[in-house]
């Protein structure tokens, strides 16, 4: 595996896009071909490029901010189409019957292009050996393996788990779901689930990301977050540097993101900001400094304590999944996605037996009706509300 020596300068792109109106993604998408053309990774005619979107929740629409937005695809698409290439577009999508990309607005793009789409569970995977960190196999899905390019496509957003939910992450789509659900029992903490995560995107390495920024989630992403205008379209070869720059647009440290800062070392990519040029808009311009973080991923702790006692913490820290019957419309996808099969139907609602809950949040990333809430302890409200006060008295010294 091709690696990135630390000393390496990465680039990534950086374009304006206030909106989702077709003039504006068109041209920041553009540019962002434009940009790659110029750098030698142009995309030859007729080559198979596998694109890789994010569609969490199939049944939230583009303005929720949790899938990639519809606009953003075309555009990808309509690029890699001017250069004849051959895309097919896809995620692993648990949507029972329905068609998962109708709700989120990719299946009407990839009509009127004429492109495939495909859940990739209906496709097959391959498992491949690999000198992971945490695996040492991973199942890869058949047309992302079977591409001569991976472009990936995901969505900036704050995640509960992992603090940043976008280039690196997004690769985990392309796992069966029966395996993400078995990494998440095996590593329930953030520190070795984010090794298991790093090994998955080595398995992969997709060679260039577009990244939808145009609208953000903060908050409790992946689902359960609020959408923010971020305004850009981020681009790049290279995952690890772009996940670092949209770090640093909404406000948190990019090597504070556990993904990126473990495929940084393992030289997957480049992390340092101070090593990576930016293109296009100052990124000082859209930088948001009061973009709200999730409360749950508490990088604060993360970044400040030795990883045992880290663990110990997080510990007594877990969050606790409640659903809000009031709220909840028994579509069921909680009690598909939960690793320990341990929420059930009852009174007609979803209800969680926490006996057997080991806290993955997996339940709430993908509840469509934002009806499961996180409970903290006492201890870790505390806790929390002492990082929190830190974390804004150095941001006011920085
Ligand atoms: S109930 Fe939710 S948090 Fe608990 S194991 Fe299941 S999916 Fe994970
Ligand atoms: S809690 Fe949410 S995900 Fe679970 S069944 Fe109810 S609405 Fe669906």
């Amino acid at each position: 595996m091709e690696k990135t020596n630390p000393e390496t300068k990465s680039v990534v792109m950086v374009e304006a896009a206030k909106d989702y109106g077709s003039t504006q993604i068109e041209s920041a998408v553009q540019r962002s071909f434009a940009a790659l053309d110029r750098r030698g990774l142009t995309v030859r005619p007729g080559s198979r490029v596998f694109v890789k979107i994010n569609t969490l929740s199939p049944r939230r629409n583009p303005e929720s901010a949790v899938n990639t937005h519809p606009a953003v695809l075309r555009e990808v698409l309509r690029c890699l189409l001017d250069r004849r290439a051959k895309p097919v577009v896809g995620d692993d999508v648990n949507a029972g019957r329905e068609d998962p990309f109708r709700i989120p607005g990719q299946r009407a793009v990839c009509r009127e292009l004429g492109v495939k789409l495909v859940n990739l569970r209906k496709e097959g995977f391959r498992e491949i050996p690999i000198d992971g960190r945490r695996l040492r196999s991973v199942f890869i899905s058949r047309p992302v393996l079977e591409a001569d390019l991976v472009i990936n496509v995901p969505k900036l957003k704050t995640h509960s788990l992992t603090g940043l939910t976008c280039a690196v992450k997004n690769m985990y789509g392309v796992m069966p779901a029966g395996e993400r659900l078995r990494i998440h029992r095996l590593f329930p903490m953030n520190e070795p689930f984010c090794e298991a995560l790093v090994d998955i995107f080595a398995a992969v390495r997709p060679q260039f990301q577009i990244c939808d920024a145009v609208i953000a989630m903060e908050g409790e992403g992946p689902s359960g977050g609020r959408p923010r205008p971020l305004g850009c379209i981020l681009a790049g070869p290279d995952a690890v540097a772009l996940d670092a720059v949209a770090s640093h647009l909404i406000g948190i440290r990019p090597l504070d993101v556990a993904t990126t800062r473990i495929a940084h070392e393992r030289g997957l990519g480049q992390g340092d900001l101070a090593r990576i040029e930016t293109s296009g808009v100052p990124l000082e311009g859209l930088r948001m400094a009061d973009f709200k973080h999730s409360l749950v991923a508490f990088s604060f702790l993360r970044t400040r304590l030795p990883s045992s006692l880290y663990a110990w913490v997080q510990g007594r820290l877990v969050m606790t999944p409640e659903i809000d019957p009031s709220r909840c419309s028994l579509c069921r996808d909680c009690i598909r996605i939960c690793p320990q099969r341990t929420i059930m139907e009852r009174d007609d609602k979803a209800w969680i037996d926490l006996s057997r809950c080991i806290h993955c949040l997996c339940c709430h990333e993908v509840c469509p009706s934002k009806a499961i809430r996180l409970k903290r302890t006492r201890f870790g409200v505390l806790l929390q509300a002492a990082g929190a006060a830190w974390e804004r008295a150095s941001r006011l010294l920085r």
